[in-house]
């Protein structure tokens, strides 16, 4: 079997039977596809992915980037400017908005096509059994045909026909836009089944929220739902955030602005009887000089590259605006299983009511023993054996030995409960041989508990086996088991100590319990309060991240509170937030320590008060994340928020970034993030934070750079007209300014490194303007430095024999060597530019001297001469050039002292 014909784009697969959709895509219920076969598909069909910029071509990507105000002036100019005969000058403009947007489609290109390997980076995976064995592939590499298991949290990889499912429900909002997820199953349905009511079928990019379910992969790529709704919309995903949106919205405003003073200016020339030619030509290079035209795109790379160096540092950014709100974060409310701790579980204690022992070994390794308090090795207790029976068989996690490294497939504290059990010599296959599993209640978060159902082979009859949090299996446990496995009357209380003094220690406890039933029909959908037998205790030890600590001192030295949510108990909590120094020397007690039942008791005023107060909330469900959320928002705060599982996409979308774990995690939540971790931890949280306030720091030092550039220029203009004398600076010539020094030397200001003290200030507040009044002064200041530079020197130079073209070249050459000493100092923006070192960022010396050589050509070069209307000027020129830019320098280098942070 090597070619199934194409499927048919008319195939209506929902209404075929499944065994026809089998048939007809050559495929085999059980065993899926072979691999080779797989593989052969793949080739013929293409991966499984959709184009990544659908409808937009090339064509409209450069066309794109001559659709601003700008270069619409600019034709204009170029066109009317031909007009009047002056043909170089027309040349000039026209190459100069040719390169313009050469350089803008390159910009754009690039800040796109890192967003993209980051999308790919994010790339979701697909369960598919092939050659009758599961197996875990890309998503990307699904080909029709391809037996998908679908599983609660998972992302639908493809449009897949149904042929098994378990209560199964998909969130298909993405599809159609209903936000209630719709119940499937794998009946045969009418041909005229509209695709939103097609129960039988699921499509790619919708979410599993409960059960599971196995599908036939029908469609691929572009083939599918999904692929058409991508064609039709052809949207390509914008690079916008608020700050692009709030800066292209004040260029406009400044650019009308603009143009009306050039107008003005115009009308004033002409009143006093100046030439009209010159006179619009002035107006022109007013209006070109002083419009920030290179601010928008410079702000969209300084944030690809923010979200490039935060990639680096193993957060995946998912959406653009993130890396702004991170900046400001305020509070990180963060789990701890897996992201404060290693989630490295191993069991230390089994407490049984007849006795404790404590288990030696280390890691998953199922090497150790479990000794009593004699020391001598525990083997009778019956409690101890139902116990671990229960840890063991009420478990979905498996071991597996690698390179002599044994590892958990599947939740670590399932591993940690297989693994004490085999000390004991309980291993996975005596166990599954004593007590084959018959039915499953699974784990949840809401649940706390998971139950199952086995035939006990000893007796040929059935037992119920459950593990759970303890309050929860006290609820359930009606009695407990003596270590001669007679049945006794429940000491509520005794537990409920020894499980509060385990968790005290920082020990994850888990209780166990069983009871035997007369057959299936005994097992409900939820356990019955009262019915099990306590077995006993399972005390786990997961320890602190290494980082961890380092990570949440870092995030209390910037001002952000950090917070702990979890479902675990809050004597375990406890003990790890003292460990990881999250309680900051504050007493747990007086509200810092919280559970979901204290949460619930809160009258609603109070809650956000006593969200902002407490530190670690213990017992919580993921229902209640969303409310903390708001509760902290309501309080002002700019949150981040952690979650792995389903019900945790409501709190990551209500919260300002959401983050997702990039190993535990679900589709659904990373789905829901803003922000995903790919290593589960939480210092990668503190890491993005601290790129994100870099992010804005880098902005903040190109804006403070770029617009004294712009209002220099402007006010040479508009003063050289004011005052009817020779324009300093040529329309072309301050292009050429605008375009080369923004693109050769601003641009590097975004590689700059972070400032050592981007962690020791507090968080940006968002509605703080990006430029503080003393940035405002310095840029004036700048600004006026400019002008009166540049003035003086052009008279200076006319009034010592030179021509107005020499005299123009040494003016226009003074503008940028001032740019590039104020480069210098624009990398920091309070510490002086000999404090950063001058190598600090070799990106600033490359541009520096591609600007330099630039500078060169147009001083020297005929051609450049001719075009630019330049003139080669002499060594002492050069000498009086770079003395007005030390002099300026230091100007600028005394404001910054004088107004340099005092602590
Ligand atoms: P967290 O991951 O924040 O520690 P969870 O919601 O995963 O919290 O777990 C809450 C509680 O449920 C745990 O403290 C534990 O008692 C219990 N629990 C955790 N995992 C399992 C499981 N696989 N089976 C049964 N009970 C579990
Ligand atoms: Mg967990």
């Amino acid at each position: 079997m090597t070619s199934v014909a194409s499927p048919p784009a008319s195939a209506a697969h929902h209404e075929l039977a499944a065994h026809e959709v089998v048939l007809l895509l050559e495929t085999d219920a059980h065993r899926g596809l072979s691999a080779h076969e797989a593989h052969a598909r793949l080739n013929r069909f293409g991966p499984n992915t959709l184009p990544a910029t659908a409808g937009v071509g090339l064509l409209v990507r450069v066309l794109r980037q001559f659709h601003h105000p700008l270069i619409y002036v600019l034709l204009a100019a170029g066109a009317i400017t031909a007009g009047l005969g002056e043909y170089v000058d027309s040349a000039v403009i026209f190459g100069v908005v040719l390169v313009n947007a050469l350089v803008g489609f390159i910009q754009e290109y690039k800040a796109e096509a890192a967003l993209d390997s980051l999308r790919s980076m994010a790339r979701t995976q697909a369960k598919v059994v092939r050659d009758g064995h599961e197996r875990i592939v890309p998503s990307d590499d699904l080909v029709p045909g391809d037996l998908v298991r679908l599983e609660a949290g998972d992302r639908v990889p493809a449009d897949l026909r149904l042929v098994r499912s378990t209560e199964l429900r998909v969130d298909e909002s993405a599809l159609t836009g209903e936000s209630l997820a719709v119940r499937k199953d794998e009946v045969v349905l009418s041909r005229a089944t509209p695709v939103a009511d097609r129960r039988n079928m699921t499509y790619s990019g919708t979410l599993v929220t409960t059960g599971g379910g196995l599908g036939i992969t029908v469609a691929t790529g572009a083939e599918t739902e999904l692929g058409e709704i991508h064609r039709l919309v052809g949207a390509a995903e914008t690079l916008a955030t608020p700050l692009t949106r709030k800066l292209a919205h004040f260029s406009k405003i400044l650019t009308v602005g603009i143009l009306a003073l050039a107008a003005i200016t115009f009308a004033v020339g002409l009143m006093r009887g100046q030439d009209a030619v010159a006179t619009f030509t002035a107006a022109i290079a007013l209006a070109v000089g002083a419009i920030p035209e290179g601010l928008p795109a410079a702000v969209t790379i300084t944030l690809a590259i923010g979200v490039a160096r935060m990639a680096r540092r193993r957060a995946v950014i998912r959406r653009l605006p993130a890396v702004e709100t991170l900046g400001s974060t305020t509070v990180i409310c963060t789990d701890k299983t897996g992201t404060l701790t290693e989630n490295q579980m191993t069991v230390r204690i089994v407490w049984t009511p007849g006795g404790r022992c404590e288990v030696t070994g280390s890691g998953y390794a199922p090497e150790g023993t479990l000794n009593d308090h004699t020391g001598a090795r525990a083997t009778e207790d019956q409690s101890l054996r139902w116990s671990l029976l229960a840890g063991a068989a009420c478990n979905d996690a498996a071991l597996a030995e690698r390179g002599g490294r044994w590892e958990v497939v599947g939740d670590p504290t399932e591993g940690a409960m297989l693994v004490v059990a085999a000390k004991a010599g309980l291993g996975p296959e005596r166990v599954t041989h004593l007590v084959p599993r018959v039915k499953t209640i699974p784990f949840s978060s809401d649940r706390r508990y998971m139950a199952t159902l086995h035939r006990d082979t000893d007796t040929a009859g059935h037992v119920v086996l459950a593990k759970g949090a303890v309050e929860r299996m006290l609820d359930l446990s009606g009695a407990q088991m003596g270590p001669d496995g007679a049945i006794q009357p429940l000491q509520r209380d005794r537990v409920l100590r020894a499980a509060e003094e385990l968790a005290a220690r920082g020990l994850r406890v888990l209780a166990t319990a069983m009871r035997t039933v007369g057959g299936p029909e005994d097992f409900a959908d939820e356990a019955v309060p009262g019915s099990l037998v306590l077995t006993g205790l399972q005390a786990m030890l997961d320890p602190p991240r290494a980082a961890a600590k380092a990570a949440v001192a870092a995030c209390h030295t910037a001002g952000i509170a950090v917070k702990m949510i979890t479902g675990d108990h809050a004597a375990t909590a406890t003990a790890i937030a003292c460990e990881v120094g999250l309680l900051d020397g504050r007493d747990p007690g007086e509200g810092v320590v919280l559970t979901g039942a204290d949460l619930a008791a809160i009258p609603a005023e109070d809650f956000p008060e006593a969200a902002d107060r407490a530190s670690v909330f213990a017992r919580v469900s993921p229902e209640q994340k969303l409310r903390l959320v708001e509760a902290l928002q309501a309080r002002g705060h700019v949150v981040a928020m952690t979650g792995d599982g389903v019900n945790d996409a409501p709190a990551l979308r209500q919260a300002g970034i959401g983050v997702a774990m990039g190993e535990t995690g679900t589709e659904v939540a990373k789905d829901a993030a803003d922000m995903v971790l790919t290593d589960d931890d939480f210092a990668t949280i503190e890491a993005a934070v601290e790129e994100g306030r870099g992010v804005f720091d880098n902005l903040t030092k190109f804006i403070t750079w770029t617009l004294p550039t712009n209002i220099g220029e402007g006010l040479v203009i508009l003063a050289a007209i004011v005052f009817g004398t020779a324009l300093p600076i040529l329309p072309t010539q301050i292009l050429w300014i605008n375009m080369t020094t923004a693109v050769a030397m601003g641009l590097m200001l975004a590689f700059e490194p972070k400032e050592p003290a981007i962690m020791t200030r507090p968080p940006r507040d968002p509605d703080q303007p990006l430029l503080t009044g003393g940035l405002i002064a310095r840029i004036m200041l700048v600004s006026t430095l400019l002008v009166a530079g540049s003035w003086w020197l052009f008279e200076w130079e006319l009034a010592h024999g030179a021509t107005l073209a020499e005299s123009r070249t040494a003016a226009m050459n003074l503008f940028v060597v001032v740019e590039a000493f104020y480069l210098f100092s624009c990398r920091s923006l309070t510490r002086s530019a000999w404090r950063i070192g001058l190598f600090t960022n070799r990106w600033i010396i490359v541009g520096v001297s591609v600007q330099a050589i630039g500078q060169l050509a147009i001083t020297y070069l005929p051609a450049m001469n001719t075009l630019f209307g330049t003139a080669p000027i002499g060594g002492p020129a050069w000498l009086r050039i770079l003395a007005i830019a030390a002099a300026a320098s230091l100007v600028v280098a005394a404001d910054k002292w004088l107004r340099r942070p005092r602590s």
